[in-house]
């Protein structure tokens, strides 16, 4: 297959791309690199299978000769990334699908899009299966990530059901490893960046709001696999192993051996307004529909993730 990957020099964008370089495919990168960072790939650059075009997917796009299949992965994904960049994430969940959207029906190509498990807010079912509809505050700060990825989703379905595309859509749970930056802003990196440097772990809030962290390459793994099916909507990806945030300090301390106090702080920015309380993904329908199921458990991912960023602290 020849594959455009869209965000590849991003966090999954160059895992999701190293993949199917491995599988013996050919992939063209795209990547407008606000957030990405084309370290990312420099490994890919020059392998005769891997081509990169810099480019904003909310413009029009133009990619000559065949593609097989569309991956759209490109948008700010942290928190603070989208805060810093409401609108351009706004435009790439909107603008970006539908261009992508475009392309693929102009090629013929099957679309994958990377939605998310903000599309249930904060929720009120915990786990979250695919049939709950959410709870998302539209005109809060997150919505511009939130309400992006939802209309994604619907652009994405009505290209299914009107012009008969061929669609697949991953919901990704919080997701962790080696590529993240590590001035994202998001709970991994910042743990990491603190434990290292023994300098104290900021738990925003009560530190009571729980998470499940999938390890980078079960994630890979499971789109990889949900591309290939047949399945037509949405899957949850994650790991189910939800824990507090204050657990998840705990395990970071003790697995990076650190010297660090946790502290407990309340951001007064907008980078806690409508944070989820819950979150985990029912994942029955992975499970049943690609045979898929997390393999990494967090020491593991953790331990690998921590060597990844010892050198860069
Ligand atoms: N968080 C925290 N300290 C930090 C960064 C994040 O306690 O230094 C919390 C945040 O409030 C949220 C959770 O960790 O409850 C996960 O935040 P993240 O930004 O990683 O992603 P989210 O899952 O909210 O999209």
């Amino acid at each position: 297959m020849r594959v455009l990957i869209t965000g590849a020099a991003g966090f999954l964008g160059s895992h999701l791309s190293d993949r199917f370089i491995a599988e013996g495919h050919t992939v063209v990168g795209m990547d407008n690199l606000i957030t990405g960072n084309m370290d990312n790939i420099a490994h890919l650059m020059g392998h005769e299978r891997f081509s990169f075009i810099k480019h904003d997917v909310s413009n029009y796009i133009y990619v000559p000769g065949e593609i097989d299949a569309v991956l759209h992965f490109a948008s700010p994904a942290s928190p603070n990334d989208y805060l810093e960049h409401p609108i351009p994430t706004l435009k790439v969940g909107s603008l970006g699908t539908h261009n992508t959207l475009g392309l693929a029906k102009a090629k013929g190509a099957r679309y994958l899009l990377a939605s998310t498990s903000e599309v249930y807010g904060d929720p009120q079912v915990n786990p979250q299966p695919e049939t709950y509809w959410g709870n998302v505050n539209p005109i809060g700060p997150r919505g511009v990530y939130d309400e992006a990825k939802r209309f994604a989703e619907a652009m994405t379905l009505a290209y299914q059901r009107y012009h008969g595309l061929e669609t697949r859509i991953v919901r990704i749970f919080n997701t962790y490893g080696p590529r993240m930056r590590l001035n994202d802003g998001r709970v991994v990196p910042n743990f990491i960046h603190q434990a290292l440097t023994n300098q104290p772990i900021t738990v925003y809030g009560d530190g009571s709001q729980t998470r499940a962290f999938q390890y980078y390459s079960d994630l890979v793994d499971g789109i990889y696999r949900l591309l290939h099916s047949d399945e037509d909507l949405p899957v949850n990806i994650g790991n189910p192993n939800e824990m507090t945030i204050v657990e998840f300090a705990r395990a970071v301390v003790d697995i990076a051996n650190s010297q660090s106090e946790i502290v407990f702080v309340q951001p007064t920015d907008d980078r806690f307004t409508d944070d989820p309380k819950q979150r985990r993904p029912d994942i029955s329908k992975a499970k049943r529909v690609l045979g898929w199921e997390p393999k990494v458990d967090l020491a593991e991912g953790l331990k690998n993730t921590l060597d990844y960023f010892r050198d860069k602290v």
